[in-house]
């Protein structure tokens, strides 16, 4: 009894008191008031040697420290350091974002702890959930008894769509070897892994012919099924993409979908960065088709701007959803009885999981989706912008933007352009004003302007192009780099 006592009074300090929490609270608020305040003039890209390893100075122990040292080692060693991907500078990679309600959302999320998992536990949270997956199948031009999860991102998306068609299509160790996998060379990784994990990696790859613009010519994907076919194989599945991460090119999804559903194949479109635009006009008109597929990955934590951890995926019936993951288990038998709505865990490899559906609920109810829409089209028109005003800069450009995405290489005068465009993205992340990233396409050097975070603007796609400018001068002002 004693022990208990004493293990209570200590096991009580887990549970602040209201004035503790107040004082706390205030604190972490503040901390995020400035980080905010300043977000218009915080780099990019931070440049530094130590790369955040102070935090190791300070090792995890049985005694506390105080919340202003806490925030001092986060301050000083994560959120100053590397990559600000709240920033609106930030325009490599697929850029993120950091909607402010959805940090309120979670929040919230955090201090009720609902049990998101299973429409016994809670209700309210699975119907939220599944509200929202029913918002993102309208949008898609899905079915409205389409099944849904939403996931931590596009990657696991991706992996539970391919799982999905794996057992759809009733690929097992018999048939492996002679199934084939329909893709781009221009597929994100995130698709490569999840082949790899659903342990599809003997199947056959066949990587389609592309055009100019990086898209899946059709008619060579209908080639390779038909030759593929009466060589005996087992054509299954076609990944194809709604916007690429390096140039946004969008694969000819409703052909794609004719070619699917005429040869019986499992269609997915990865649209992780890309699918949100349907929400604009234009890229309603550039995603036609998608309705037609089989799965959607997609991500509101780059199209919607939310802060990292959320992405989602669709699959059309829902019982191959449920058919990879059902489960039993004795002990959730109470659970097990209850079927009014369908619940996360049944559609994907979670149980507990982060009730992620309020971060993304409360800044649309907040918000409206109006917003969200106009900043898309602003994205767009931005890419736009910078594609003709980087020629008049006497930059080169790959292909035009399909999306948000603008691929361009400066030409020296003199030198290797591959080296100089490394040299030049070195430079620019370096300055840390903005943030720039590179690709390789064709065996060439380039140069990507990703615009997506919601932060950015007019004056930041200005700001680039005259950072370019005065590095290229630079740049072109130094020995060519091939004779240093
Ligand atoms: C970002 C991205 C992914 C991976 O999504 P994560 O949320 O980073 O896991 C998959 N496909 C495409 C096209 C992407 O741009």
């Amino acid at each position: 009894m004693q022990r208990l006592k004493d293990l209570e009074k200590i096991s009580r300090q887990l549970e602040p008191a209201t004035g503790q929490r107040k004082a706390t609270r205030k604190k972490v608020i503040l901390y995020g008031e400035d980080f905010l305040k300043q977000i218009e003039t915080l780099k990019a890209y931070n440049y530094t040697t130590d790369k955040g390893i102070g935090l190791l100075d300070s090792p995890l122990t049985g005694e506390p420290i105080d919340i202003d040292e806490a925030l001092d080692l986060l301050k000083q060693n994560v959120d100053s350091r590397g990559l600000n991907p709240a920033s609106g500078g930030h325009l490599g990679y697929i850029p993120g974002g950091g909607i402010y309600y959805s940090a309120l959302g979670d929040y919230l999320a955090a201090i009720s702890n609902r049990f998101a998992g299973l429409f016994f536990a809670s209700p309210g949270a699975v119907r939220m959930e599944n509200m929202l997956i029913g918002w993102l199948s309208e949008i898609l031009g899905y079915p409205g008894n389409a099944a849904g999860n939403l996931t931590s991102g596009g990657s696991i998306a991706n992996l539970i769509a391919i799982v999905a068609a794996r057992d759809a299509k009733r690929i097992n160790s018999k048939n492996l070897d002679r199934s084939v996998i329909y893709l781009s060379q221009q597929a994100h990784h995130s698709v490569h892994k999840a082949i790899r994990i659903s342990g599809l990696n003997e199947c056959i790859p066949r990587y389609v012919e592309l055009d100019a613009g990086y898209r899946i010519q059709a008619d060579e994907l209908e080639n390779a099924i038909q030759k593929d076919k009466a060589n005996g194989l087992n054509p299954f599945l076609i990944i194809a993409s709604a916007g690429t991460t390096d140039v946004g090119a969008i694969d000819p999804l409703d052909k794609i979908g004719d070619i699917a559903a005429k040869h019986d194949l499992w269609l997915h479109v990865d649209a992780a960065y890309g699918g949100f635009f349907i929400l604009t006009e234009e890229g309603k008109k550039k995603l036609a088709g998608i309705e037609k597929s089989d799965s959607i990955c997609i991500d509101p934590h780059k199209g919607l701007f939310l802060p990292y951890g959320l992405g989602a995926v669709l699959v059309k019936d829902i019982s191959q959803m449920k058919k990879s993951h059902y489960y039993l288990a004795n002990y959730m038998q109470d659970a097990l009885s209850s079927t009014d709505e369908p619940s996360p865990a049944d559609l994907s490899p979670e149980l507990t999981k982060h009730f992620r559906g309020l971060r993304l609920w409360l800044p649309l109810k907040l918000l409206g989706t109006k917003p969200f829409a106009a900043c898309l089209e602003e994205k767009v028109l931005l890419a736009k912008y910078f594609y003709k005003e980087i020629q008049k800069l006497g930059f080169e450009v790959e292909c035009e933007p399909e999306l948000s995405i603008v691929t361009y290489r400066y030409i020296p005068k003199t030198g290797d352009p591959d080296a100089f465009n490394k040299r030049l993205t070195e430079e620019v992340q370096k300055d840390g004003r903005v943030f720039i990233s590179s690709t390789m396409l064709n065996g060439k050097f380039i140069l990507r302007l990703a615009i997506l975070s919601f932060r950015t603007h007019l004056k930041t796609i200005k700001l680039t192009l005259k950072i370019l400018k005065e590095k290229v001068e630079m740049l072109e002002g130094e020995l060519p780099i091939s004779d240093i």
